[in-house]
């Protein structure tokens, strides 16, 4: 069970929220000029990042706000909440500042953990992944 912390109304039981899936997927800016598949894209491809992922979150019990959230995937630990609008804030540990756009692995992972690749369970980390 998460604790989540409300911007507006404190720490509550992760069962007043409501998940609202990957942030910082900006809206088109001219929805018509796309391609159906830059459309489904925009609509349904997300990552699914083993590590730390900035998330949407709504107090739907509460004060009904939306809000964004870094959240490691793996500890469930959530490192920072933050204002929808607000980039994504940058948390101690992810000093790569590449733009790689495979963000599996994450910059969550233990520093000696990218180094093997060969015995990892599919999730060998790029050696820059940032996940924007
Ligand atoms: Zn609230």
């Amino acid at each position: 069970m998460l604790l989540i912390s409300c911007p507006n109304c404190g720490p509550r039981d992760e069962t007043e929220f409501h998940y609202g899936g990957q942030a910082h997927i900006a809206y088109p800016e001219n929805p018509n000029d796309l391609t159906d598949r830059e459309w489904a894209e925009y609509l349904f491809y997300r990552e699914n990042t083993k590590g730390t992922f900035a998330e949407r979150w709504v107090h739907s019990t509460g004060c009904r706000q939306w809000f964004n959230m870094l959240r490691d995937t793996v500890s469930y630990d959530i490192h920072s909440i933050y204002a929808m609008g607000q980039p994504r804030p940058d948390i101690t540990g992810t000093s790569t500042t590449g733009t790689g756009a495979g963000v599996a692995g994450g910059p969550g992972l233990a520093p000696g953990a990218a180094t093997t690749g060969s015995a990892t369970t599919g999730a060998a980390a790029p050696t820059s992944s940032e996940g924007v």
